[in-house]
């Protein structure tokens, strides 16, 4: 890595699924204003419904997600309870047409943690209150290790059609140092019962920066793991933040690839995807040609979100369980992160929403800027200032942000156009960062870009 990217590389920058990001959030916000939201949706509003599993079989030590071990199923089980009955409570007030729900997405933790009457009984609660539309997608988040022959037929018959698994590395040496033993057999064997059972789509996490990873082992990893064809494949970078992850500490430092090893490892993998046919989209997604993504992302429709790349083009997206996220909009409401909290809000009849933001006009077209250039690499900012009738020069001072990710020849400003080189996509996060005024640059607030 020339020496000139070590800045950039090192800097902690947000990931923007969303803007303003969460660290905005307002921490003493009115669960009243998310049901005000949903109560103004129109009837007609395409949904997307985000339902989150805060529950996982065992710790891995890199998890950087919101998820925890129960002692048991029970506390599972309540915490269905309480998600049908938020999603009964937001129907009722949504009141709007059944049946536009193009997007439903299960994510955690590992929904797969559920029994399969507790998914059923979620997808029938969805279903129910706010309708699937015909050929929507309805996704989950799952472990290989929680999946059996049977377990794919059941979950397609329920409608599941697309499904990401955590993969992140191969190698048994890495696998042991994240306490996630889980063998390529066993993710030949999950991923072939999910194509058996119909699956039209299957996702697979990779990871760079972990205890013990070497461009080789990385290297082999991708090799493997495109072998078996899934049509995507996203890559991420592990943030090692013990002070705020406890369980992050039985990672040792010393363990750690530093910042050129963790770039060797990032490049390594996507050299060795685009060899074995995977197209690079945005900042760190591989697809497949046949893929919609890989069409999303040339025809410049492809969009981003909480769960990342997506083709996802709803209106709205309705977020349930602890910490879920909603975006209206007016902008964003995020339930109560822990679950006791959250289910007391339900059981007193009321919105568990606790955090969010109310966005400006100006946000929203910062929003969009920033989220084309993650997309597309590319942005005009003047068609997009126009676009939400506001003055081109909110921008004039993007020159003089952008000046050192200029000099060091990770974008270019020619006029309103933003681009920043296909080959130096690992840096898109720090040129977005160019367009957002909420951003202070301070270590630990976000991930590495690199
Ligand atoms: S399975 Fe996923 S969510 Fe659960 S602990 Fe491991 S990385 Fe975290």
């Amino acid at each position: 890595m020339d020496s000139k990217l070590i800045a950039f590389a090192t800097q902690d920058v947000p990931r923007y699924t969303s803007y303003p990001t969460a660290v905005q959030f307002d921490s003493d916000f009115p669960g009243s204003t998310a049901d005000e939201w949903l109560s103004g949706l129109a009837p007609e509003t395409r949904l997307s419904v985000y339902v989150h599993i805060p529950f996982c079989r065992q710790l891995c030590w890199y998890c950087g997600c919101h998820t925890s071990v129960p002692n048991g199923y029970d506390r599972a089980a309540r915490y269905v309870e309480y998600l049908v009955r938020d999603i009964r409570r937001s129907a009722s007030i949504f009141g709007g047409r059944k049946g536009l729900v193009t997007h439903l997405h299960f994510g955690g933790g590992t929904p797969t943690y559920l029994d399969d009457f507790h998914i059923a009984e979620l997808v029938e609660a969805i279903d129910t209150g706010f309708g699937l539309a015909p050929g929507g997608e309805v996704a989950l988040e799952s472990d290989p290790r929680t999946l059996t022959r049977e377990r794919a037929r059941v979950l397609a018959r329920m409608g599941f059609n697309r499904i990401s698994f955590g993969v992140q590395d191969f190698a048994t040496p890495v696998q042991m140092r994240i306490n996630r033993l889980q063998t390529y057999g066993l993710v030949a064997a999950a991923n072939d019962y999910l194509r058996e059972a119909g699956f039209a789509s299957v996702n697979f996490d990779l990871m760079y920066g972990l205890p013990g990873q070497t461009v080789e082992s990385v290297a082999r990893t991708a090799q493997q793991a495109a072998g078996l064809k899934p049509d995507r494949i996203s890559v991420f970078g592990y943030a090692h933040v013990p002070w705020f992850k406890k369980h992050q500490k039985m990672i040792n430092d010393a363990d750690l690839p530093g910042v050129h090893g963790r770039y060797a490892q990032a490049t390594m993998i996507e050299t060795g995807l685009n060899a074995q046919g995977y197209a690079s989209i945005g900042l760190d997604h591989f697809a497949l040609e046949h893929d919609e993504l890989t069409r999303a992302a040339r025809n410049g429709t492809m969009r981003r979100n909480f769960q990342g790349y997506t083709t996802d083009v709803s209106d709205a997206l309705i977020a349930f369980g602890a910490s879920a996220i909603g975006e209206f909009s007016h902008g964003f409401a995020q339930s109560a992160r822990d679950t006791l909290e959250w289910s007391q809000h339900i059981e007193r009849g009321e919105s568990p929403v606790v955090r969010g933001i109310v966005t400006t006009p100006e946000d929203r077209m910062r929003a969009e800027a920033i989220e084309r250039l993650m997309c597309d690499l590319n942005v005009n900012v003047a068609e997009i200032a126009a676009r939400h009738g506001l003055d081109a020069a909110v921008f004039s001072d993007l020159g003089e942000r952008m000046a050192p990710a200029i000099a060091a020849g990770i974008a270019s400003l020619n006029g309103a156009h933003v681009t920043v080189p296909a080959e130096q996509r690992l840096f898109l996060r720090n040129v977005a960062a160019a367009f957002d005024t909420h951003f202070v640059s301070a270590p630990n607030r976000h991930a590495r870009a690199v």
